[in-house]
């Protein structure tokens, strides 16, 4: 197994994966907060965990992967409100569209998906810990997280404590002992249609509290990996910490891997800027494979690009790699070519850098290029595709059926004779059952179209 080392947005730091037991590693991912359908930047952090979990299981590791989703939260309330359906309703019918839309990336689902409203005990049992221990306090009806309470509080994000501001604006700012301080419970109120009990009174819980809970339940305190988006290092993270530390006495992880936000030119994509692309339209538009390129293409904590270039280009990228499989033979590849191979797999093992792995893969595409003439075996390029996702691509594409070669010839005896409307109707009708013409100097050939 490879030295596997992460950057560690604590220590800001490259630091080596130790798993606590014996090679089982706990991933644990902030997904999403289901009040809308999902955008492709929402959809980052699945695939940077997704991926990073096979390239774990790759090295030897067994891996436990948790995303959670936030079915209860000011958003589901307020979106729910104008529509008139009960916020659980627009909550599960989110839920179902992000499993829907993740699962069409074609990169399998998490071990666990734990819903908030499902966790309410374990949460409940946190928030009366916190209190116990004096790092948190309950007013009425409300309880709030004492954050000067924890000394290190602030050493996630780096931050000092005095330049910190929660963003709960004024909501409880009356109530709180300090303005620092942030909600694990919030009392019901007027115009909420969800509540649940605990000793200090009905309402439900804070954002933060839930994954603090949610994380413990599945992957106990001290896991290998908590990751998510770098717009949640502080509060959303910090927050995480703080309480699992207060609570309990212990780091809640060890490793803290941020991804960066998606782009669309100077922007950032998000849904208050107004200039998201949904994840659903981008996978009809472009096919998954495509997608996944993009992904993989960009290094994991870097902002990433997106726009319609970028896209061309991951489709190109997309037909190389499967141009370069066509024709390669089952079995081991040649030897002379395991250091591209090697070197694709040290470059996921220094900071899952997919970005130089993908160098490598193309370069080792290069050079089955350069041997044309001699039989070439798949293994290596199925090995490294596999961890990208894309192991498709090398797969033995389906073999065009006795009708559509049959046409293949008769769009070639139309162009022999001239009749280029006719040749450019064939390939139309080829094209809508799923074959693209090309022309090589070996003569027409039927290529699937990749979707
Ligand atoms: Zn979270």
């Amino acid at each position: 197994m490879l030295t596997i080392r992460l950057h560690d947005t604590r220590s800001g730091e490259l630091r080596e994966l130790i798993p606590r037991e014996d090679r089982h590693v706990g991933i644990y991912a902030c997904g999403p907060t289901v009040y809308g359908r999902i955008h492709v930047g929402n959809a980052r952090p699945f695939v940077v965990f997704s991926l990073l979990k096979r390239f774990l299981q790759h090295e030897g590791l067994d891996v436990t992967l948790v995303i959670n989703i936030t079915d209860v939260n000011d958003k589901i309330y307020d979106a729910a409100r104008p529509l008139d359906i009960p916020s659980a309703d627009l909550a599960d019918e989110m839920a179902a569209h992000y499993k829907a839309d993740t699962a069409a990336l074609g990169l399998g689902r998490p071990d666990a998906e734990p819903l908030a409203s499902e966790t309410i005990e374990p949460i409940v049992a946190l928030i009366a810990a916190l209190i116990e221990r004096g790092h948190a306090y309950a007013v009425e009806g409300d309880v709030y997280f004492r954050v000067r309470s924890d000394p290190e509080y602030g050493t996630l994000s780096r931050r000092a404590v005095d330049e910190m501001n929660q963003g709960e604006g004024v909501e409880g700012a009356d109530r709180k002992e300090d303005p620092l301080d942030f909600a694990l419970w919030k009392a019901h109120k007027e115009g909420e249609d969800s509540v649940w009990y605990a000793p200090w009174g009905r309402g439900r819980p804070g954002w933060h509290i839930e994954c603090s809970a949610m994380a413990e339940e599945l992957l106990g305190v001290g896991f290998e990996i908590h990751g998510g988006g770098n717009d949640l290092v502080f509060p959303h993270h910090e927050n995480e910490a703080a309480q699992t530390r207060s609570a309990r006495g212990a780091e809640l992880a060890q490793i803290w891997m941020h991804n960066g936000m998606l782009q669309f030119g100077e922007e950032k994509m998000a849904k208050s800027v107004g200039n998201v692309a949904l994840l659903h339209e981008v996978l009809d538009d472009v096919g998954r494979n495509a997608l996944v390129m993009l992904f993989v293409g960009a290094h994991y904590r870097q902002p990433m690009a997106f726009d319609d270039m970028r896209l061309m280009e991951a489709l190109a990228r997309v037909a190389r790699v499967r141009d370069a499989a066509r024709g390669l033979v089952d079995g081991p590849s040649p030897p002379e070519m395991r250091p591209l191979r090697d070197a694709f797999f040290a470059a996921l093992a220094e900071d899952f850098n997919t970005p130089a792995a993908l160098g490598a893969l193309f370069e080792w595409i290069n050079e089955r290029h350069q041997r044309r003439d001699e039989p070439v075996g798949r293994a290596d390029l199925v090995e490294m595709l596999s961890v990208l996702g894309l192991e498709n691509l090398a797969e033995h594409g389906g073999e065009a059926g006795a009708e559509e070669l049959e046409m293949l010839d008769e769009r070639q005896a139309a162009r022999n004779a001239g009749n280029y409307a006719e040749a450019d109707r064939i390939r139309n009708e080829l094209r809508a059952r799923g074959w693209e013409v090309r022309d090589s100097s070996a003569g027409p050939q039927l290529v699937r179209i990749e979707q």
